[in-house]
């Protein structure tokens, strides 16, 4: 049986970071819950980026908020079935980049605990999404060039078409992690697994 990478997991009290798993409650684009609980993990690599990017949003006098980050193939199937559209969601045939740990959807949040205005709701699956949008203001274009800089500077590269959306530069490098033998790790480590809920 081949080795499943290590998957670190992500905490407010261990990260600095705000964790709100979109599809871990109903508000999210399906409107269903997706995950039965809302754990945050990321490959170690993505992980030490992220904490850059802690650090470089503190800069700015702002938080990161994390909406997704390690995603069991199950729920990418799960989100497949609701919304097969391929240029906003990976096909769970090819695998997604967040099935790999390297790939983080998130936004920023002010020092009024406020999500800047980001121009759209994440997964928005339409061109107002896209980076760079001509037709937003230019105070969203600000908001979402501030959350550009801070992971870029980070080593992450970012999604044409989905503002919230970064992973690492080579993620198809990584492999696939097997959902069962990583819950079943996770298991054995203590924690609740971030099983996916029986529906849809
Ligand atoms: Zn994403």
């Amino acid at each position: 049986m081949p080795t499943q990478p290590r998957l670190l997991h992500i905490t407010e009290q261990n990260h600095d970071v705000i964790v709100e798993l979109m599809y871990a409650g109903e508000n999210n684009f399906t409107g269903q819950a997706i995950y039965e609980h809302p754990l945050c993990f990321l490959h170690p690599l993505a992980e030490a980026g992220l904490r850059k990017a802690i650090a470089g949003a503190r800069d700015f006098g702002l938080r990161l908020k994390v909406l997704d980050a390690f995603r069991p193939q199950e729920a990418q199937e799960a989100l497949w079935a609701v919304a097969p559209n391929p240029d906003y969601i990976a096909d769970p045939k090819k695998g997604s980049n967040h099935t790999r740990g390297v790939a983080v959807d998130l936004t920023l949040v002010g020092p009024d605990g406020q999500a800047l205005d980001m121009g759209t709701p994440v997964d928005t699956m339409s061109p107002a999404s896209h980076h760079f949008h001509e037709a937003h203001p230019a105070a969203i274009q600000v908001n979402r060039m501030r959350l550009l800089t801070v992971m870029l500077e980070a080593g992450f590269v970012h999604h044409p078409r989905e503002w919230w959306h970064y992973q690492l530069p080579n993620a198809h490098a990584f492999p696939l992690i097997d959902s069962h033998a990583f819950m079943t790790c996770l298991h054995a480590s203590g924690h609740a697994a971030p099983a996916v809920a029986a529906h849809p």
